[in-house]
């Protein structure tokens, strides 16, 4: 939940606005689709819900905890546990395996990992025989599919994907979209998915459009055709 968040980066004649009193709830079992033109502020949304920065003003909270109060150790924690986050530029690290990216949050948790599960995402991605190649080793849709692997592997309440199928073809694209609609409608968990495709917004529930860091519209249980024309006439205001 985001209230009254403001977001500036940098300071006078350099600061850039990116996101004005933006206030946002997000619920259990629901997927929403964040658009908006280029510079909006999605990315920027995505990360102050996930207590990955602080807006310059304005609170966030999970359930009952208030990130924006949360000292950096204990935060660290409730993200790993939480939250799972597909980030735009996937974020893996070089030096580890696919699958060791994956397992890595649960790892650093000391958390058991669920084998089964863990082996049902990679086949369900489609990675079986990438899981001990490295990320420079992978295409940049193999890469993506590990960040969606990291990101659902330990169930969070909230998983928040930027473009999480920018990188892919429309296959593996299905595969994500698919991935992430059986997590709210089988797990009742959470998902915010920053995207520019009307067809994949279209599997949502709800989709949130900003402009120039503000909250201008939504849409509830969008068509694909009636995302498009609000993206249009966002980007002919733009
Ligand atoms: P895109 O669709 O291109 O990914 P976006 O909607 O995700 O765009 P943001 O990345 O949230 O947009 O950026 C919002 C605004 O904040 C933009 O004007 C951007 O230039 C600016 N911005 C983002 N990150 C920084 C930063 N670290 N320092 C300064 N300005 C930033
Ligand atoms: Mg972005």
């Amino acid at each position: 939940l985001l209230a009254d968040v403001d977001v500036t980066y940098g300071t006078g004649s350099a600061a850039v606005v990116a996101l004005r009193k933006v206030n946002i709830s997000f619920t259990a079992a629901e997927f929403t689709a964040v658009m908006g033109p280029s510079g909006s502020g999605k990315s920027t949304l995505l990360k102050c819900a996930a207590g990955l920065m602080s807006p310059t003003s304005g609170s966030v909270r999970l359930g009952d905890l208030e990130l924006t109060a949360m000292p950096e150790a204990e935060l660290a924690v409730v993200r790993r546990r939480k939250i799972g986050f597909v980030f735009q530029a996937f974020n893996l690290l070089p030096a580890l395996t696919a699958e060791e990216n994956i397992t890595l949050p649960s790892l650093l948790d000391k958390r058991e990992i669920d084998r089964e599960w863990l082996a049902e995402l990679i086949r369900k991605f489609g990675l079986e025989e990438r899981t001990g190649h490295r990320p420079h080793e992978l295409s940049g849709g193999q890469q993506q599919r590990v960040a969606v692997c990291r990101a659902l592997l330990g169930r969070p309440d909230v998983i928040f994907a930027d473009e999480p199928t920018g990188a892919l073809d429309s296959h593996a694209g299905q595969q994500v979209l698919d991935g992430l609609r059986t997590a709210v409608d089988t797990m009742g968990q959470s998902v915010v998915m920053v995207t520019h495709n009307p067809v994949a917004a279209a599997h949502a529930d709800r989709v949130v459009f900003l402009a120039d860091g503000t909250v201008v519209d939504k849409l509830e249980k969008p068509t694909s055709d009636a995302v498009a024309s609000r993206m249009n006439r966002l980007e002919r205001r733009a």
